[in-house]
């Protein structure tokens, strides 16, 4: 429950805020997450962290030496956009390289990974390494396929480390990916976080029971099984990690993480039963770590992580640390730098796009843009919980609220842009803006889908409804290509296919655009039912898999009352807006 906050909206700028000036000899505030107060000294490679918010001291508390150069800050559990990573790795950038370094998820992957892209075309040398320690996310086989949880922080202490004393980037990157693969969590959940101004938890585990394999995004644990006592848990928890010791391993780093609401009483009365019975097995335990260090806002839970330690790893895991958050050994005295200022914000599209030259034909089309837009956000204004809901059942649960504020700016960036903007600088700004604010898998998805959208349709002298056809099979491939999902995976692909080819079918066999429109939602809605049976294979959902069968995906149900509102709003369309 979060009982603390002014607007709702502001939660995550208004924490971060105070969150600067509380430690505001350490870090400075940049739009879209924080830097350290006293810049990276020349040629030093910079490790950028980030994610969504809710998980304090993940992740602006992880940003000083020995650790990162600066924190990508999203809304609650949802991936920060692109622009804001650039802004972030802008500010923190010394000229040594950017590596960034998270954990594995389709949101933050789309977003960091395409701030990579663009920092590589400036000729700054960015490189990702992802961090994937959750061992109920996936089998052994499928290491690569685990998403990242406390582990996290032993990537982040190692790169960071590594950073400190002047590694170039190959190294460092290096010894992350080393770190990673050698680090492992595990972790169980008593009972669901409330996301703010939400009256209710996410998930609930029942009396008497735990749920073994929680995620950090609210996601519940994998299957549910009845309370044990501390010296048994501890068995629990350990045991998937012992099961993929490396042969080598005798020494091991330690984090006991407690993931919101566990009493740190609780949490060192369990401490103490896993050292006992990792000492059991042969493990030293080196510079353990009791504590909440990922967490998951208010969530009832608890992870084990273990680093297993090799000569390399062990240096830089004992290697001194300063942040707001996180702590050991000792900096030599430093000289203290000048305080940055929140960087200039960016102009936005809509700006950029109003001294565009459009056609008659193109700025009607965008007026009809705008309207549909408004539609859109309409019915998904009516459906936000319904949305929120499905999307709780294996995933995170925002996907209401994250449609909303995407939706909401992309109305605004349309209503923003000028008498003058034709239809391709109006969705461009549309779906810039969507990406920027919504963040999350869906919204990278979205902005692009709406850019694509944009980009073909063009701005010709005409309009033909083949050309509305072909601009939203352009968007349906743009999807699929940036997502890299397939047919099949239960995600918003599943509506988007059937929607592009109904609609290219019936205009092809001479159809209206209104009443191929209205066929092209009827497939939509009946392809998001349809998702119900299917087992999820990509984004948040999978690694509870089970548990979304017979929920349809959210993704394609949101699409699909899209499709449905749009298909209304151009049915009574006003005449003299026709295309
Ligand atoms: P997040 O998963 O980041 O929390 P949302 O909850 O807003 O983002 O959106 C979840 C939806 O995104 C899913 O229901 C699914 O339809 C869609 N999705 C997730 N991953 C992919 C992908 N790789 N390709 C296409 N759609 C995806
Ligand atoms: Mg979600």
């Amino acid at each position: 429950m979060t009982r603390i906050f002014a607007d709702p909206d502001a939660f995550v700028a208004d924490a971060l805020r105070g969150f600067a000036r509380a430690h505001r000899d350490e870090v400075a505030l940049v739009d879209g997450g924080v830097v350290r107060a006293v810049p990276l000294d020349p040629g030093k490679v910079a490790v950028l962290i980030g994610g969504g918010s809710g998980h304090y001291p993940a992740f602006a508390g992880y940003v000083g030496p020995g650790l990162a150069a600066g924190a990508v800050c999203g809304n609650i559990f949802t991936s920060p956009s692109t622009a804001q990573a650039m802004r972030v790795a802008h500010a923190a950038d010394a000229g040594g390289g950017i590596l960034f370094t998270y954990g594995r998820y389709a949101g933050d992957i789309l977003h960091l990974g395409e701030a990579e892209r663009r920092l590589r075309a400036e000729g700054i040398d960015a490189r990702t390494v992802l961090i994937t320690d959750d061992v109920a996310s996936a089998p052994p086989e499928g290491l690569d396929e685990r998403r990242g949880i406390a582990g996290i922080v032993c990537v982040f202490h190692v790169a960071g480390a590594a950073a400190e004393r002047g590694d170039p980037i190959d190294e460092v990157e290096r010894l992350a990916t080393l770190a990673n693969s050698r680090t492992r969590s595990h972790g169980v959940a008593f009972g669901g976080c409330t996301l703010p101004g939400a009256d209710h938890p996410l998930f609930e585990v029942p009396e008497g029971q735990m749920s073994i394999g929680l995620g950090i995004h609210g996601e519940p644990g994998v299957r549910d099984v009845p309370l044990q006592s501390a010296p048994d848990l501890a068995v629990t928890l350990a045991a998937p990690l012992l099961a993929e010791r490396p042969a080598d391993a005798g020494r091991a780093a330690v984090i006991l993480n407690g993931l919101g609401s566990v009493k740190y009483e609780e949490l060192y009365v369990l401490f103490g039963y896993v050292v006992d019975h990792l000492e059991a097995q042969g493990i030293e335990v080196v510079d353990p770590e009791c504590g909440e260090f990922v967490t998951s806002l208010d969530m009832a839970g608890i992870s084990l992580t273990i680093m297993w330690l090799d000569d390399e790893l062990e240096e830089l895991w004992k290697a001194p640390a300063s942040s707001p958050a996180f702590r050991k050994g000792h900096f030599a005295a430093r000289s203290s730098g000048a305080q940055r200022t929140r960087g200039e914000s960016a102009t936005t599209s809509a700006a950029r796009a109003a001294v565009v030259e459009a056609t008659p034909a193109s700025r009607a089309a965008a007026t009809v843009a705008r309207r549909l837009l408004r539609a859109a956000r309409d019915t998904v204004a009516a459906h936000v919980e319904e949305l929120g809901e499905l999307d709780a059942v294996a995933g995170d649960g925002d996907h209401g609220i994250g449609m909303l504020r995407g939706l909401t700016a992309a109305v605004e960036a349309s209503a923003g842009a000028d008498e003058a903007t034709g239809v391709r600088e109006l969705l461009q700004a549309a779906g810039d803006a969507w990406s920027e604010v919504a963040g999350g898998t869906s919204g990278a998805l979205w902005g692009a889908a709406l850019a694509q959208l944009g980009a073909s349709l063009g701005s010709p002298d005409e309009f033909t409804a083949s050309d509305v056809a072909d601009a939203v099979s352009a968007a349906r491939a743009r999807i699929a290509e940036l997502g890299g999902a397939d047919l099949g995976d239960k995600t918003m692909l599943d509506a988007v296919a059937p929607y592009a080819e109904t609609l290219t079918d019936r205009v092809r066999a001479g159809a209206d655009l209104r009443s191929a429109l209205t066929d092209a939602a009827a497939a939509a809605r009946a392809a998001a039912e349809a998702t119900a049976p299917m087992t999820p294979r990509r984004g948040r959902a999978r690694p509870l898999a089970e548990r979304s069968i017979g929920h349809p995906d959210p993704g394609a149900t949101s699409f699909a009352l899209i499709a449905d509102a749009v298909a209304a709003a151009a049915a009574s369309e006003d005449p003299e807006e026709a295309e």
